[in-house]
């Protein structure tokens, strides 16, 4: 596929006219949950007016509270190598910064790592590494895999694997099926060509096209799920989220299905990276939301994931606006989990733990998910949009998030938050439709009685 670079500009000039009436029509068009036009999100994306603004808030909250309840999903990075033959300019990984601590995992410590997550509560890992591979090559990524899937701590285990590494080919992307991966993400950082080109100056990441066109490499290669972001910081927002638009149409003319989620990334200082102090096109909190519940509008089916790149009131306000997963507790270094000495990625906004970011949720009315019931279920790809669209993430993920949540609350939580955690379990099982009800109340007792997994 290619950007329509012509398209976007010409779409982003025709939309600073739009008039507050038709900002509004096209917000009440967005409650059926249909998503908008291309040409309806640029007129969104150019509202400045704080009283438009705060219709498209409502809006977008609208939306989420209508699909997603108050369920948000966590994760936690896994780190396994910040070895690194690119070159991007923000990033403290990167091959020219002969300063950073370089460490790639044994499968021991990758083992060790997992162990540390699991004690912890979580149940899906996302794991990260730079663009090289030990002497191994890839085999040294899918050994990774296997290794966190194979770690056992009594009845909990890490039950879903996503992976965030380079841009793979075909062939490469079928082997990878074979170890099972859930989501395959990679972020295009930026869609606007010359700003790309210029910031990734070597390496084979410097290929702007094979990493545009990676996500149909995957879905070719017969994975469910694929997972897009963009780093803001790098172009003008407004172009970024259009560009986005035109990637995600394109999987859903060519396979029938977009991008599992969307991440959305603002650049964070990293080490050595004068750009990352100083982003060329830095992204306002105001507009930073903005660009969520935008995205939330736009694509109303798609999860959307915030990482502990933002501070905690960042992530309290953006969750109503369309957030669907966040990770909590993370480290950005290969070996973090167990304090093993290694370079960072980039510094974090949210160093909170996994436990008091859970806490703080329930005190918000948020329930945590640890869920991965559709993956092994098999409602993946296009099954789960199917399963998504006309609401049903409420009847099934709702529940399922109680159960995945009371196992946490038993296995993993203090006192105080096994309270807190079950008077909120006990006012969401009020709100359920009766059939679903009387099936969960079920489910809760056996987990309550020392049952794990469990899930429908
Ligand atoms: N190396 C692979 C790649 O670049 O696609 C995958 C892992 S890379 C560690 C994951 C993501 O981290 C990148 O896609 C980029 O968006 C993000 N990243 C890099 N530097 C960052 C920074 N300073 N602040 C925030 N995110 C950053
Ligand atoms: Fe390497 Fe990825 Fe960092 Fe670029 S963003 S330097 S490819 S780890």
């Amino acid at each position: 596929m290619k950007i329509n670079d012509e398209l976007i500009t010409q779409t982003l000039e025709a939309a600073q006219n739009a008039a507050p009436q038709q900002v509004r029509e096209i917000l009440q068009r967005a409650r059926a949950l249909k998503g908008v036009s291309f040409t309806e999100t640029a007129a969104l994306l150019a509202v400045t007016d704080k009283q438009l603004l705060n219709e498209i808030f409502e809006t977008a909250k609208f939306i989420k509270t209508e699909i997603y309840g108050n369920r948000l999903v966590l994760f936690a990075p896994l780190y396994i190598s910040n070895l690194c033959n690119n070159e991007c300019a923000y990033c403290a990984f990167r091959v020219s910064n002969r300063a950073l601590k370089r460490r790639a995992l044994t499968q021991d410590e990758v083992k060790a790592e997992t162990l540390e997550l699991i004690r912890q509560g979580h149940k899906r890992v996302l794991l990260v590494a730079g663009e090289s591979y030990t002497g191994k090559g890839l085999q040294y990524v899918f050994d990774a895999v296997k290794s966190v899937y194979s770690v056992k701590d009594g009845k909990n285990n890490i039950r879903r694997v996503n992976v965030n590494i380079a841009p793979l080919t075909t062939e490469e992307f079928r082997q990878l099926k074979q170890y099972n991966i859930g989501t395959f993400q990679l972020f295009q950082e930026t869609y606007h060509k010359p700003t790309y080109e210029s910031l990734h100056t070597a390496g084979p990441k410097k290929d702007y096209d094979f990493r545009l066109n990676a996500m149909h490499r995957a879905l070719e290669a017969g994975l469910n799920d694929v997972g897009i972001g963009i780093l803001f910081g790098l172009y003008n927002y407004k172009y970024e989220v259009l560009a986005m638009l035109q990637h995600i149409k394109d999987l859903e003319d060519t396979y029938g299905v977009g991008p599992h989620t969307i991440s959305v990334p603002r650049i964070e200082p990293a080490a050595g990276s004068e750009l990352s102090e100083r982003p060329p096109h830095a992204v306002s909190d105001e507009d930073f939301k903005k660009i969520i519940a935008v995205l939330r509008i736009a694509v109303p089916y798609t999860g959307i994931i915030l990482s502990t790149r933002e501070n905690a009131q960042t992530r309290r306000d953006a969750f109503d606006l369309g957030i669907s997963q966040i990770s909590a507790g993370s480290k950005t270094n290969p070996g973090g989990y167990e304090n093993k000495e290694a370079g960072e990625q980039f510094s974090l906004g949210d160093h909170r733990t996994l436990a008091q970011v859970t806490d703080d949720m329930v005190s918000h009315g948020y329930i945590p998910s640890f869920c991965t019931g559709c993956y092994r279920l098999g409602r993946v790809g296009k099954d789960f949009m199917d399963l998504a669209k006309p609401g049903l993430i409420k009847i099934h993920c709702l529940p399922n998030a109680m159960f995945t949540f009371a196992e946490y609350l038993y296995d993993f939580a203090d006192d105080n938050l096994r309270e807190k955690g079950f008077a909120l379990i006990d006012k969401m099982i009020s709100d359920l439709p009766p059939q679903v009800k009387e099936n969960t109340l079920e489910r809760l007792k056996e987990i309550a009685a020392g049952k794990r997994d469990v899930y429908f």
